[in-house]
């Protein structure tokens, strides 16, 4: 198939009008190539059906004969019903009715061996027909298709077939062929023509094989070209002073962990590169990653660069502003905010500052990404909490400066070996301890919220003159309570225990404003308690905080938990963590007691891991991670690091693949829409 056709509108297909045409382009389906990649979500096994194992009102496709002239009866205005006799077997005849579809007795005849897919009427023995499928032409398997209203399974199927018919013969593989013969991988037209019509269950799964290889054989050929790029890419070669850095570290009041000084010389050696550093940072709870953001940061404004980072929240962006100044104001560096919650004149005031490059740090959350936000040098952005945040926000910022150095700040590590072959050679920086003197959280799991052993912990903590958080799960609005109802009670009871104390409530009710005063007073020590649903999730520090109790911790991801109870434990003094939890599967138990047993963030979303999938771990959708159409990265991990290698010798020895392979793979490569 030459490339004109391959991209061939549908509407050039015979029988694929506009209307149609229209229809596809819903579903993503625009060109021949398209169609041919819109494969079907399931298969209809019409093949053997024992009608004794349907359930009333189960849907059904059976296969039969027509043993009685289809005929349609009308009863009243529009409405009328087709009916025939159907023979299952030799020995089984049912009643087949179709309401209001008068047109299908046009396309029926005695005699004839059809399925029909509908709604099995036990008390009658009858079928309530949906829909026909012609098993006459294929096998026994009917595809069924992504669809969209208006767009019948029937004229999905018909297109495609058509598709086939209109280019039989020309189309080109992708794949390599030493590739096809070493794993023994389908050409690629039969791969494709096997996905939508299978001639048996075997053959649909080597036409799997053959488009998931292919589909991460071009994901890490497209990731090689684009390193290679990278590296031939003028980067900003941020060129700081080594000694003028170290002034900077020496106006922190503690000192850098080993992990924290080896993260900041890694970023810092990247920065000096001549191309542009793409760098994942990750550490656990508290390890200490923002700071590393910053001096890094500070790096580049010394070599006379503007510098951003990038944070999933408002709380977190003030919080980061705040302690940015506390640490380095006076040494003459200042931090500027930019979120979507501010003064009209304050906001021009740091756009402009940030387009003259008078301002040289700022931190922010989304409202960074906005097309009305231009720099004058922007030279080194960082991304906290990455997985908040799509590839393509990433690149927006990025796209304000060029040859920007980036690194992105992830709590959820990725196992190194998925990392690898998901990022390719991105470099990984890893924070393995927290900072000295820090105790472990001791985390202890309770069933009842109104524990003695509780109580008397929370009185001591506040005798101490120490804080807690107080976490609820959000509440579903099925359930007796609002979220809202939930938080006052909370709070109305430990105010009413604790009468000398402050209690703050924080939830996602809250406006903008009502939130930041109530994380505010927390952080004041205004506030003793702070009831809150999961917005504390996230980065909130607020040291003298010793004791976090998370009620139906059962309701929390693992991950989530280990986020929750970082919130504590950011001083030398012991602090505690209180799941309380009923959970009713060993799941559940199980999980409450990795909690109890570990601190360890990167053990906790092993296991994580191990329990619900890595997929549900990582929250794939915004995780950042590529996104593939067929393919499964979690489940075909084999493959993708196979293809990785594959890809990796083809580069090292170019002379294994033809100039023409070489250069088919290069345009699919270009026009694969997955994200890098
Ligand atoms: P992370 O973002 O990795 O979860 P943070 O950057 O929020 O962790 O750091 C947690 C707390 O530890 C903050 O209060 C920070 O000021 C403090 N901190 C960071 N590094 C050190 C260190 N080397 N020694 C003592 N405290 C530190
Ligand atoms: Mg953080």
């Amino acid at each position: 198939m030459t490339e004109e056709n391959w991209n061939a509108p549908v509407t050039t297909l015979k029988g694929v009008g506009p209307k149609q045409g229209q229809l596809f382009g819903q579903l993503g389906v625009f060109t021949v190539k398209d169609l041919m990649h819109h494969f079907p979500f399931r298969f209809e096994d019409i093949s053997e059906r024992d009608i004794n194992t349907i359930l009333d009102n189960e849907k059904v496709t059976l296969k039969g004969k027509i043993v009685t002239p289809p005929v349609v009866n009308y009863f009243g205005g529009k409405k009328n019903r087709l009916n025939f006799r159907f023979a299952i077997d030799e020995t089984t005849i049912i009643q087949v009715s179709f309401f209001n579809q008068p047109y299908l007795a046009k396309q029926l005849e005695i005699g004839q061996t059809i399925g029909v897919y509908g709604k099995w009427q036990e008390s009658r023995q009858s079928l309530l027909g949906m829909r026909i499928i012609k098993a006459s032409d294929g096998p026994d398997f009917n595809p069924v298709y992504p669809s969209t209203k208006g767009l019948s399974q029937a004229q999905i199927t018909k297109a495609i077939k058509q598709a086939f018919e209109e280019y039989p013969r020309s189309i080109e593989e992708i794949v390599p062929q030493i590739l096809n013969d070493h794993y023994r991988l389908m050409p690629l037209e039969e791969a494709l023509h096997q996905m939508h019509f299978p001639t048996n269950k075997e053959s649909h799964e080597q036409a799997e094989r053959k488009i998931i290889y292919q589909e991460f054989f071009l994901y890490q050929w497209r990731l090689a070209l684009s390193r290679q790029q990278n590296q031939e890419k003028s980067g900003q070669r941020i060129m700081y002073d080594v000694d003028e850095l170290r002034e900077v570290i020496e106006a922190i009041p503690f000192e850098l962990t080993k992990g924290q000084k080896q993260a900041v010389n890694e970023i810092c050696f990247d920065l000096l590169a001549k191309y542009p550093m793409q760098r994942l940072l990750q550490g656990d709870v508290g390890s200490g990653k923002t700071l590393v953001a910053f001096i890094t940061m500070i790096a580049a404004v010394q070599a006379g660069f503007q510098t951003a980072l990038l944070v999933p929240t408002e709380i977190l962006a003030k919080q980061h502003v705040l302690s940015f100044n506390n640490f380095f104001e006076s040494i003459g560096l200042r931090a500027e905010i930019l979120i979507g919650a501010m003064g009209a004149k304050e906001k021009r005031d740091v756009l402009e500052g940030l387009d003259k490059g008078r301002i040289r740090i700022v931190i922010g959350t989304h409202a960074l990404i906005q097309e009305s936000v231009t720099f004058d040098k922007l030279g080194y952005i960082v991304i906290d909490e990455q997985h908040r945040f799509g590839v393509n926000q990433r690149q927006s910022l990025l796209e304000k400066g060029t040859g920007v150095n980036y690194v992105q700040m992830t709590a959820t590590p990725i196992p190194r070996s998925l990392a690898l072959s998901v990022y390719g050679e991105m470099a990984v920086s890893t924070i393995q301890e927290r900072p000295k003197g820090r105790l472990p959280i001791i985390t202890r799991w309770l069933e009842d919220p109104l524990d003695q052993q509780l109580e008397q912990h929370i009185h001591q903590t506040l005798s101490d003159g120490h804080q807690i958080y107080y976490v609820l799960p959000l509440i579903e609005e099925s359930e007796h309570m609002t979220e809202i109802e939930n938080v006052l009670a909370v709070q109305e009871r430990l105010q009413f225990t604790y009468p000398n104390y402050q209690i703050g409530v924080l939830h996602g009710q809250m406006n903008k404003e009502e939130q930041e005063n109530a994380m505010q007073a927390f952080k004041n020590n205004e506030t003793h308690i702070l009831v809150a649903t999961t917005m504390v999730e996230v980065g909130v520090d607020v040291p003298n905080s010793t004791l976090m109790v998370i009620q139906s911790a059962e309701r929390f991801g693992l991950a989530q938990l280990h986020q929750l109870r970082g919130r504590v434990g950011r001083n030398d003094l012991q602090s505690y963590c209180y799941l309380i939890a009923q959970p009713k599967t060993d799941q559940g138990k199980q999980r409450m007691e990795i909690m109890t047993s570990t601190n360890d963030g990167f053990v906790i979303s092993q296991e994580d891991m191990k329990l619900r999938g890595i997929g549900d771990v990582l929250g794939l959708n915004q995780s950042g991670l590529p996104q593939f159409s067929y393919a499964n990265m979690i489940e075909d991990q084999a493959v993708l690091i196979a293809a990785q290698e594959d890809v990796r010798g083809i580069i090292q020895q170019p002379t294994r693949i033809e100039t023409e392979e070489f250069e088919r793979l290069n345009a699919a490569a270009k026009e694969t829409t997955i994200q890098i």
